[in-house]
């Protein structure tokens, strides 16, 4: 179906982008055969690093003509297998595309390439008083352009929105090779169909985004962040409903239970207090008035307590505050620690049913007798459904994961959620994509993916069962 890589392919990739940033090697090819979704894995025939869209779009045409199937990634920290070259042929990086390319305060827009670092743009606009606000927790790792292709969200979610909130303006590269302007520093723009809002969360299967223009918002001038533990995690669960029910919309309202604390610790060698907790929840309150944010600080307080919470931790300083984040932050990468084999659910329900969602898995790990610990953004009903394979033998696991996913997806759809938040279909979720989506839904998809790519060399194997 697709043709291999030949030398004479690799010599016109160079002759585009120069010789240093083209890469054959067997430690690059090995580099760029993952990202960080446990057990999937497929080499690249090589690996291109781009720096413009005109170099974008002569590699696409040089696709289009030998057939060779191309691969976009950011930084490789996906979850659901986007970044992976399934077909083998060309991985084509963004990471040098890096550049900030203007902060506009009198606009409030920022304009950047797409291999930028969320954590360094969030940086660069806060030292001029601005607010990037998507957060998602790898934020020191994956780039602008990923949080694009995902439509990536956060913990601060809950007040925020998500990434595809804040997108004006995107310049982009179609399969055919032509370069196209969306949008611009604008905050009303009907102009015909809503071409940028198409491509957030295509997962890198329409186009590459070679530029990206931000909106921003002033920095909150307060923000305090609390850390309440309980011994039940329903009772955690519950909070969360009356929070949003008491009319206050927090920063955030992260959900951890015990395990995944635990395995945080571990990972860091550092304490969290009440860490014998059944769960924590961590929130985050904002606002430009001191006396506003202690106000909602009170309320949620008594909140809490009135939950049975044993303790409402005031987090006020910035040591403080990253030390509860960086424990928060820590929590995927210190599961895989536990178990290496382990599975990640990332449902959404409507927050209300939450405390369903919670009890309901909690009854599949039971039937199935496996660990499973959950995490994440509770505040806006999107939960972190780990199952660890722990000592279970590896044929009873991988047997038992398919049967997992079905379940949970069955529960999250019955409360009226859907079957990923934030991490994407990717690779990893298509065959489940006719669970959530109706057939008429899908053939439209396919219809778009023809249109903007009907070769199927941009990203095969991703999002259609
Ligand atoms: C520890 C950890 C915590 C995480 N926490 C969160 C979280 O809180 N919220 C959240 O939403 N996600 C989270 N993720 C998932 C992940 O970080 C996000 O999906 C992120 O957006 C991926 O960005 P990336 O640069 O690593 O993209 P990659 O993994 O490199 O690529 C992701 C997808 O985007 C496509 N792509 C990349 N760049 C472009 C481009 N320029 N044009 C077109 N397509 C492109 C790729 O083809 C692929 O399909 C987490 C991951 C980890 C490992």
């Amino acid at each position: 179906m697709y043709h291999k890589v030949t030398p004479q392919i690799v010599d016109a990739l160079r002759a585009i982008v120069g010789e240093q940033n083209v890469r054959t090697d067997g430690e690059a090819l090995e580099k760029y055969a993952h990202d960080e979704t446990v057990g999937l894995w497929a080499q690249p025939e090589v690996v291109v690093f781009v720096r413009s869209a005109q170099e974008v779009a002569e590699i696409f045409r040089l696709a289009t003509r030998e057939r060779i199937p191309i691969t976009p990634r950011g930084a490789g920290y996906g979850l659901s297998g986007g970044a992976v070259p399934l077909f083998g042929g060309i991985v084509l990086s963004t990471e040098k595309m890096n550049r900030i390319l203007e902060i506009d305060p009198q606009n409030l827009m920022v304009t950047v390439e797409p291999g930028v670092i969320t954590g360094d743009l969030h940086r660069a606009v806060e030292a001029e008083g601005l607010f990037y606000p998507p957060d998602p927790a790898s934020l020191d790792s994956c780039t602008i352009g990923g949080n694009i292709a995902e439509g990536a969200g956060g913990p601060r979610a809950v007040k925020y929105g998500t990434t595809k909130d804040y997108v004006c303006g995107l310049e982009a590269v179609l399969p055919s090779g032509d370069i196209i302007t969306c949008g611009g520093k604008l905050v009303k723009n009907v102009t015909g169909y809503n071409l940028i809002q198409l491509l957030v969360g295509s997962e890198g299967t329409l186009a590459v985004v070679t530029q990206i223009i931000l909106r921003l918002l002033p920095l909150p001038k307060f923000r305090v962040d609390l850390l309440v533990p309980y011994d039940d995690f329903q009772a955690a669960a519950d909070t969360v409903s009356d929070i949003i029910a008491a009319r206050i919309l927090p920063a955030t309202i992260e959900f951890m239970e015990q395990d995944s604390i635990r395995a945080a610790e571990r990972l860091l060698q550092k304490t969290v207090p009440y860490d014998d907790a059944a769960a924590h929840l961590l929130i985050q309150l904002d606002g430009n008035r001191q006396e506003a944010v202690d106000a909602d600080m009170e309320a949620v307080g008594e909140i809490c307590l009135a939950h049975g919470a044993r303790d409402v931790l005031v987090a006020k300083d910035t040591r403080t505050r990253d030390r509860l984040w960086e424990a928060r932050r820590a929590i995927v990468d210190a599961l895989k620690h536990e178990s290496p084999m382990n599975h990640m659910e990332d449902v959404v329900v409507p927050r209300a049913e939450i405390p369903a969602l919670l009890r309901g898995i909690k009854e599949i790990a039971r039937r199935h007798s496996v660990r499973i610990v959950c995490f994440g953004h509770a505040g806006d009903g999107n939960v972190h459904v780990n199952a660890l394979k722990d000592a279970m033998p590896e044929g009873e696991w991988h047997a038992l994961v398919p049967v997992l996913s079905e379940e949970i997806y069955r529960l999250t759809l019955s409360l009226g959620g859907t079957i990923t938040g934030e991490h994407g279909i990717g690779a990893t979720r298509r065959r489940y994509l006719p669970m959530a989506l109706d057939p008429a839904q899908i053939a439209l998809m396919r219809g778009i993916k023809e249109l903007f790519d009907p070769y199927h060399i941009l990203n095969p194997g991703k999002i259609f069962p």
